[in-house]
């Protein structure tokens, strides 16, 4: 059973416009055809109370994480900015650490991971890199390589260390957090991947496996979910 953190968004379907915790349904999908059952756990204050009946959790991508949590002010390209989801998403996220648990995160996923561990973000890539290479603009994903460290757990998850992705995100990992180990570079020399060390399964990627055929990220996460031995 994989928890998977949902948006919370203004929705519209039938006659409704109302809040609504919503997963896009490709992220469903993958746990499902990686053997997984996908558990939807929406943006609210206790939610990290469903941990321990899950064997593994899975932080999906979204809007930038508040500045505040690492301590910077609001880059005027930071935006689409929810507190409730960061603060529901950090509890999920520091409860599955402490339990043990197996944990995957996409894009706004990982750099969550980052910032929980005390590590801080580029709040708008292009200022850093000087190109728009790593977004297709507003809901289009870009393409380009990954390079994997080799030896490491996404290395042996993907079996290969060149990948080329799907790519879409302004903002990215700066600083490391306490534990985190760099798994993966583009070209430009963007972090676009980490894991903790010492932790059975906690790897973090800036791309969207979601998005791609390939379930073996997916795969992986329910393989630890399925030999995790849980505190
Ligand atoms: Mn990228």
């Amino acid at each position: 059973m994989i928890g998977v953190s949902a948006y919370a968004e203004q929705a519209r379907w039938a006659a409704w416009d109302v809040p609504a915790s919503v997963v896009p349904q490709r992220y469903l999908d993958k746990v499902l055809a990686a053997g997984g059952v996908p558990v939807i756990l929406p943006a609210v204050a206790d939610i990290s109370g469903a941990l321990p009946r899950l064997d593994g959790l899975l932080l999906v991508g979204g809007g930038d994480v508040d500045p505040v949590r690492y301590g910077a002010l609001p880059h005027a390209k930071t935006g689409r900015v929810f507190p409730a989801r960061d603060v529901a998403e950090l509890a999920l996220l520091h409860g599955a650490l402490e339990l043990g648990l197996p944990i995957l995160g996409i894009c706004r996923g990982l750099q969550l991971l980052n910032v929980a561990l005390g590590g801080t973000l580029h709040q708008h890539v292009p200022d850093v890199v000087g190109h728009g290479g790593h977004s297709g603009g507003e809901g289009t994903f870009a393409r380009h390589d990954v390079h994997l460290r080799a030896g490491s757990g996404l290395a042996r998850a993907l079996n290969r260390t060149t990948l080329d992705v799907p790519s879409l995100h302004h903002q990215a990992i700066d600083r490391l957090g306490t534990g985190l180990m760099a798994t993966a570079w583009s070209d430009d020399g963007l972090i676009e991947a980490a894991e903790l060390d010492g932790h059975p399964f906690t790897v973090g990627v800036q791309w969207h496996p979601e998005a791609d055929e390939d379930v073996a990220l997916f795969a992986a996460l329910v393989a630890a979910a399925d030999t995790a031995v849980v505190h």
